[in-house]
């Protein structure tokens, strides 16, 4: 028998036959994609089917883990987990990077369980970014039935009465970093018999701590070491993450350890047709059968441009014939609204060429019940159904298997969501269809182009920055709060901590003793990890005084100004009013069917730089700036079409950040020698920047809202042509450096999408920025690839 990784048993034996192996998916994709004019397919990749690596029990596993694992299916661990397991059960921090369904847990779930039975006295400490992976987690761990482990989650739906009773006995915890932040640091006395005899720290799903927040998390980590420290324990670290470039590093950054990454995944997995898909360019709207507004009349200038058919009206016209040759199909759609236009879409147009086809398609909402979701899986296995357009709700609940094909309505974001979608597809043993559409983004754009940053070596990152100083002195605090800091923790808090321990004296929350800094107060610090600088805003329902969620006050006035569509786990509200002294939004349910961009002015200064490449007539920039910024306006957009209905006026206040950027600079003479003509200056600059942010999300975890940029032909700071990129987060979150250590190949990048985009003048493919505040004015496309050719032939590799 083959051994089968610690995954819940696949249901795919029970589901009906279907389609032939082999060549289905091939024929398949063949018949689409001869349908329209031109052929939309810019790659196909086989993904071939993976026989998984056994390795045998390390021989450290004792007999009575192996046996609980046996009876709970699993005969031997894959390489990859014996591997990691080893590294970390011999005393070595490690993380496991591997995809989706690799089985990462027993990775940790074996030494460290391996090391509660041979010592009666050791604990272990797991923490997830959700209660919910938690509680599954815990279940998976219980259900070993290992003598004496004891395991217990502690969060904040512990009655107060089981807590004492954990903290004494349970020799399993899992929690979350929130409550290690707010619970069992501070209340480090009560938990010093745990954590004197911690061998473990668990880190789950540790690419979830990135930008502020993953910065929050690192100093809670380092909090918890310096307890243990106290209390003369040394845990090990077991992390595990989605695959991303570079891992070793960001588990470094989170954990302040070194750490050693196994990458290569040897686990089992199906066959599978990747298409790349770019809609077509739609022809320019003077040439259109449908009479247009002069551009100038809606002082717009989007619409004198190109655009691509929508991903939404592609994915619809996919699935439609996905769905009438009978074929299982499911499409992710980013939003609910975007789903339900997507199945209405592929509804009607069946229902055309048969009616009633159209009955076999259905959308599916986040927050259905559970009985709902298992008759849409029900109706999908049986056949009733063969086509669901769906947010990512599914990633997270629907158990569906048995699916044909699964059509991808723009990239996800990241490569861990992308897999986790496309693997949806596929029964046992057969080959699958997965077809990524690109949306109309410089990024999809790129993707779709250069096949090998999806299927080759990941480079895109986990960034965070302990350093910022926002994060830094608050966590300081917070340590100080459980024990006086000393002169011996400074390392351990790293860059900044000095100048951030002399800042927190001197506004009189800490006091200097020969002994070490004390926290002045008898509460203990307010510092919220999720968090971003400023008070959250909170979005509440008008009509039921319901709070529906915060969003950090960085975003509130992009994303919560009167008017604007707000979209909160999967359903759409419209903000009617943002008091901001009272940090409050007021929302009502509604689903229009456009949505909002906000536009913004930009000022910003550079106050210090903190690193710089002299590359001849190019500079390369990394340093603190001050942003200055004011939300003006927004436009309303049809969801279906991208079509701008018009742009409103917004009167709202002008904000301050300081943040880390990373910005070049151009000689005005080597901008004239590659032929960019003076007037041509600011649209080329203005383009590049565009681009170079879409393209950002390649290379670190982020999207659009954690950067904002700014390009001028002369700025007063540099003296120079300059393009910025900054963080948008207060002290900066970790992108602008990540883009600053991997310049070239990021810029790289965005020369090759602007180049390689089909449009004459520029278009959201490329140039075009969805959140420009200009109203994406002045754009040069011809000549962004020409400063770029400079940045690039300048800088080094
Ligand atoms: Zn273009
Ligand atoms: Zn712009």
């Amino acid at each position: 028998m083959s051994p089968v990784s610690d995954l819940k048993p696949s249901t795919a034996a029970t589901t009906p036959a279907g389609h032939g192996p082999g060549s289905a998916p091939v024929d398949l994709l063949r018949r689409l994609r001869a349908r329209g004019a031109g052929d939309p397919v810019t790659h196909v990749e086989r993904v071939p089917a993976r026989a998984g690596v056994p390795a045998p029990w390390p021989s450290w596993a004792p007999a009575e883990l192996r046996a609980a694992f046996a009876r709970r299916g699993v005969v031997a661990p894959w390489q990859h987990q014996a591997e990691a397991a080893t590294l970390a059960y011999e005393g070595g921090h490690v993380i496991v990077a591997t995809g989706t369904a690799s089985g990462k847990s027993l990775a940790y779930q074996l030494p460290a369980l391996a090391t509660l039975l041979a010592d009666p006295r050791a604990t272990v400490l797991y923490l997830a970014p959700t209660k919910a992976l938690a509680a599954d987690q815990l279940r998976a761990v219980a259900e070993l039935e290992l003598e004496g482990v004891r395991p217990a989650c502690y969060d904040g739906d512990t009655p107060r009465a089981e807590r004492e009773w954990i903290r004494r006995h349970s020799r399993f915890v899992l929690t979350n970093p929130d409550m290690l932040h707010h619970g069992i640091l501070p209340g480090h006395a009560q938990w010093s018999g745990f954590l004197r005899r911690l061998a473990y720290v668990v880190i789950d799903e540790c690419h979830t701590y990135r930008g502020v927040f993953g910065s929050h998390v690192a100093h809670v980590l380092r909090r918890l070491r310096r307890q243990c420290t106290r209390f003369g324990a040394t845990p090990v670290f077991v992390l595990a993450s989605a695959t991303s470039g570079d891992p070793a590093t960001a588990a470094g950054r989170l954990t302040g350890l070194p750490v050693t990454a196994v990458t290569e995944d040897t686990s089992p997995r199906g066959g599978v047709t990747f298409a790349l898909w770019e809609p077509p360019l739609l022809p320019p709207p003077d040439s259109g059968s449908s009479p247009s507004v002069p551009a100038q009349a809606t002082g717009d200038h989007d619409d004198l441009r190109q655009v691509r058919r929508s991903a939404l009206r592609e994915t619809a016209d996919l699935l439609a014939d996905t769905v009438a040759e009978g074929v299982r199909t499911l499409a992710f759609v980013r939003s609910r609204k975007g789903a339900e236009v997507v199945a209405a879409n592929a509804r009607r147009a069946l229902d055309d060429a048969v009616p009633g086809l159209g009955d076999r398609v259905a959308a599916y909402r986040g927050g259905y019940l559970r009985e709902e979701r298992r008759e849409l899986e029900r109706a999908l296995l049986h056949g009733d159904l063969l086509g669901l357009a769906s947010t990512n709700a599914l990633e997270l609940g629907v158990d569906l298997v048995g699916l044909d094909a699964v059509l991808i309505c723009g990239y996800p974001g990241t490569r861990a969501s992308l897999w986790q979608q496309a693997g949806r597809a596929g029964r046992s043993g057969q080959e699958a269809l997965a077809v990524l559409v690109a949306r109309d983004d410089p990024l999809d754009t790129y993707l779709v182009h250069h096949p090998e940053a999806i299927f080759g070596a990941p480079v895109e990152a986990t960034v965070l920055d302990p350093a910022n100083p926002y994060v830094l002195a608050p966590q300081l605090a917070c340590a100080a709060a459980e024990a006086p800091l000393t002169s011996a923790d400074l390392a351990l808090f790293g860059d900044g901590a000095k100048e951030a321990i002399d800042e927190l004296v001197a506004a009189g929350a800490l006091r200097q003793r020969p002994t070490g800094w004390y926290w002045r107060h008898r509460e203990r610090p307010d510092v919220d990890l999720r968090g971003e600088g400023g008070a959250p805003v909170c979005v509440v329902e008008s009509s039921t005084g319901r709070l529906l969620g915060t969003v950090d006050g960085g975003s509130s006035h992009f994303l919560l100004h009167p008017g604007a569509v707000y979209l909160h786990q999967g359903v759409s509200y419209v903000v009617d009013s943002l008091d901001l002294a009272d940090g409050c939004a007021l929302v009502h349910t509604e689903e229009p069917d456009w949505s909002t961009h906000a536009r913004d002015v930009t000022d910003l200064s550079v106050v210090s730089v903190r690193s710089y490449v002299d590359a001849g007539p190019v500079g390369m920039f990394l340093g603190e700036v001050d942003v200055t910024s004011q939300v003006v306006s927004y436009q309303r957009r049809r969801i279906a079409t991208g079509e701008v209905i018009d742009t409103r006026p917004l009167d709202l206040p002008t904000r301050e950040l300081r943040t880390v950027a990373v910005w070049f600079t151009l000689s005005p003479q080597s901008l004239t020698a590659a032929g960019v003509q003076p007037s041509d200056v600011p649209g080329a600059l203005h383009a590049a920047e565009h681009a170079a942010i879409g393209l950002l999300p390649l290379m670190a975890t982020c999207d659009r809202w954690d950067i904002g940029g700014l390009s001028t032909a002369l700025h007063p700071d540099t003296e120079a042509p300059t393009v910025f990129v900054y963080d948008g987060h207060p002290g900066g979150a970790g992108f602008a450096e990540r883009a600053y250590g991997t310049a070239s190949a990021w810029l790289r990048a965005t020369r090759d999408a602007i180049a390689e985009c089909g449009c004459e003048t520029g278009c959201p493919s490329c140039v075009q920025s969805p959140k420009c505040g200009n109203g994406n004015n002045p754009l040069s496309k011809p000549d962004a690839i020409r400063v770029l050719d400079v940045v690039l032939a300048n800088l080094p590799a």
